[in-house]
């Protein structure tokens, strides 16, 4: 007998159909004797309606506690279907939201971590002998008002129940088999991977691939909670991520995409000693996120620098360095929200030259010009035109995988 999460993603609950199909999986596992929890997300585009209809409200921005309300009403929404199909099939459920399963978060609406799961109820419904279904994606915070994780977040309610109950796997079910080496909407050629390692999946979720959750994976490393990767629609092994992986180290893992970016240069600085720490700590108080920095040399003592933010915090990222004009003086800041960043992960590269020119290599032959590099031990970034993002993860595709 086995304690199992699984977690099911919006697809996977898009419809009556799929619903009853989820619960058909729930309950072969249910039947060989084990415990089963069940994380699922909102079904199909729900979040995204959700989000739409606020902006119908007010499109200059609702508060972040309201949205936070809203939203984890798509979860409500699913749990409560998945368990009436349960019941309908004949077997003991109950669905749970959130703060009943005992997630306690901090404050930070739209994107709060948790902080800890309080298992109890858990734990008594599996005593029980229920079959569990909690809400994704959603907590309580210190006010006893509702928060949410941030997009994608259900991966990692997932997960931290997995660490919290000691589960013996958990499995996180979607609309792909498992993982593969890029996108495989983007990259017909792509290939599925059997294993990855915690910290290939975490550079490759953190860089674009949205298959899993960023902080799921860095959990999942920081509590050894093994995960799989799985379609809920093929019977089929999907991809394990764990610690270390047999398989033959390949130069790069994988390719990534992020079209959520935006690129912000400051012209015309100048260029005296503490301009880059004035600049960066004001975004910093801001809670800006910089990803890539480039500073260049200029002319007549300016200089420009130029950096990559979030495409939703562009706006007030131009706002604050407008707001610097009369202490920081430049000429200009100027804008781009059609860039992409693409980037290649592995930690093979480490200990292999000749990685990064073989990337540039492949855009020159695909025509893609790079505006931006960034590199690290096991991953390097460009940034380039929205509009050759796939182009560019099909020609880097082919020079490194076969
Ligand atoms: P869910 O709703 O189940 O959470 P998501 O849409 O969040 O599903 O994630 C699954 C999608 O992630 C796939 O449909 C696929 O297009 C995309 N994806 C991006 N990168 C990869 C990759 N390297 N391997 C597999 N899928 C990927
Ligand atoms: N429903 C949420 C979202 O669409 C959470 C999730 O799917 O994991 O982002
Ligand atoms: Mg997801």
């Amino acid at each position: 007998m086995s304690l199992i999460v699984k977690k099911f993603g919006g697809s996977s609950v898009a419809n009556a159909e799929r619903v009853f199909n989820v619960a058909n999986i729930i309950i072969e596992d249910y039947k060989k004797g084990n415990n089963v929890i069940v994380v699922v997300s909102a079904q199909g585009d729900t979040t995204d309606d959700l989000i739409a209809k606020a902006k119908e409200i007010n499109p200059d921005g609702v508060s972040k506690r309201e949205m936070d309300m809203l939203l984890s009403a798509g979860e409500q929404i699913s749990i409560s279907l998945l368990a009436m199909a349960i019941e309908k099939l004949g077997y003991p459920v109950v669905s749970l939201l959130g703060w009943q399963a005992g997630f306690v978060t901090d404050s930070k609406y739209s994107m709060a971590r948790i902080k800890r799961i309080n298992p109890e109820r858990l734990l008594a419904e599996i005593e029980k002998k229920h079959i569990v279904i909690v809400a994704g994606f959603q907590g309580l915070n210190r006010y006893d008002d509702v928060t949410t994780l941030g997009r994608g977040g259900s991966d990692t309610s997932a997960v931290a129940i997995a660490a919290s109950v000691k589960a013996d796997v958990c499995q996180i079910y979607t609309d792909v088999d498992g993982v593969y080496t890029a996108d495989p909407r983007l990259v017909k050629k792509a290939k599925k991977m059997s294993e990855i390692t915690y910290d290939e999946m975490l550079e490759l979720a953190t860089l674009g691939a949205q298959i899993l959750n960023n902080r799921s994976v860095e959990m999942a490393k920081k509590y050894n909670v093994e995960l799989e990767v799985l379609s809920s629609l093929q019977n089929k092994p999907g991809t394990i991520v764990k610690e270390v992986v047999n398989v033959e180290k390949m130069l790069i893992k994988g390719i990534a995409s992020d079209n959520n970016v935006s690129r912000v240069s400051i012209i015309g600085l100048e260029d005296t000693p503490g301009i880059a720490f004035k600049v960066f700590n004001q975004l910093g108080k801001r809670n800006v996120n910089i990803d890539i920095i480039l500073q260049s040399i200029g002319r007549d003592k300016t200089k420009d620098i130029t950096f990559t933010v979030q495409k939703d915090q562009r706006k007030e990222t131009v706002e604050a360095i407008e707001a610097m004009k009369q202490s920081l003086k430049f000429q200009d800041v100027v804008f781009d929200d059609s860039v992409s960043k693409v980037s290649i992960v592995g930690a093979g590269m480490e200990t292999h030259p000749g990685v990064a020119s073989k990337m540039f290599e492949a855009l020159f032959d695909a025509g893609v010009n790079i505006q931006m590099i960034s590199t690290s031990e096991i991953k390097i970034s460009v940034l380039i035109d929205a509009a050759q993002s796939e182009r560019a993860v099909n020609a880097i595709h082919d020079k490194f995988v076969d």
